[in-house]
């Protein structure tokens, strides 16, 4: 599968397309927003699965509007999928979220399934391994596939630092432990794919990020 980046919402929020370029299949994660530039950045590709990491609205505020719109213009139906349920609460507040950053235009998620921590998500082109990874939200999870080298972690992990966690429901030392667990347990050539910023490796982070030495 090839990655690549679209950045959605004011908060350039990292919105991963991943596609198979001989079968025209894609997954998308954390749509946000800015549905329209994500239709057309999608033309001509069938989406399988739209995947969440965690209920923040700037990962999610696009997710039911994409689903709906993929939904008009292909064949077979998109299943909107994930994060752990522990983040409904957050799913069910994006309006409230996003009002709170001065926007108007994101809606809150209807996942038609939640995961679970150690589900494997056999998609058509591509699986998915589930990590549940809390501390940043209750609810968030990270998606590895062993087979491309790539985990997909939203916003636990970034270029040399780890989420924020000045929430109500954050949890540092969760989160740390469970950055620990889920994702230093990788292979250092694993690629990293934040839900800001650039991407990483495991092998630089567990060199270099200050927050897990
Ligand atoms: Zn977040």
């Amino acid at each position: 599968m090839r990655a690549r980046t679209v950045k959605v919402t004011p908060l350039r929020q990292n919105c991963t397309v991943l596609e198979k370029l001989e079968t025209g299949r894609a997954v998308v994660v954390d749509p946000g927003g800015d549905v329209p530039e994500l239709l057309r950045q999608l033309d001509g590709l069938t989406v399988d699965a739209i995947l969440l990491t965690h209920g923040h609205f700037d990962h999610v505020g696009g997710a039911d509007s994409l689903r709906s719109a993929l939904n008009r213009r292909q064949k077979t139906p998109v299943c909107l999928i994930g994060p752990d349920e522990r983040d409904a609460f957050l799913l069910n507040s994006v309006t409230l979220q996003a009002e709170a950053f001065g926007l108007f235009d994101l809606h809150d998620a209807h996942p038609d399934q939640f995961v679970v921590d150690g589900e494997v998500l056999d998609l058509p082109e591509i699986r998915f391994e589930v990590a549940h990874c809390p501390g940043h939200t209750p609810g968030h999870v990270v998606y590895i596939s062993r087979e491309d080298k790539l985990a997909i972690v939203g916003d636990t992990l970034f270029r040399g630092v780890v989420g924020r966690t000045d929430f109500a429901y954050g949890d540092h030392e969760g989160l740390i432990a469970g950055i620990k667990r889920t994702l230093l347990s990788l292979p250092d050539d694993f690629v990293v794919l934040p839900g800001h910023g650039l991407p990483t490796t495991i092998g630089e982070e567990r060199q270099n990020n200050p927050f897990l030495i």
